[in-house]
């Protein structure tokens, strides 16, 4: 076999060069996977992340936002 040999990809379902193939472990034993694809659920991965903390930080201070209004409307009904 040469160098050039293409190796299956359990991702994507079809071969790519062995360069490009790295070989990982899963729940099903050792499996050949292509960087690329690594690389697109790493990146998948991090936005995802970086979503959940901004959804989260939104929610954050639309809560704060709410307490602080409703402590100005108890505020003014006290002073009222
Ligand atoms: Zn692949």
């Amino acid at each position: 076999m040469s160098s050039s040999e293409n190796i299956y990809c359990y991702h994507c379902g079809r071969q790519h060069p062995s360069g490009e193939m790295r070989r990982i472990d899963t729940k099903g034993g050792k499996k050949w996977r292509c960087i690329k694809s690594i690389e697109a659920t790493k990146k998948n991965s991090s936005q995802r992340d970086a979503f959940g903390k901004t959804v989260t930080m939104i929610n954050k201070s639309e809560n704060q936002a709410r307490i602080k209004a409703r402590l100005n409307a108890e505020r003014l009904l006290a002073t009222g």
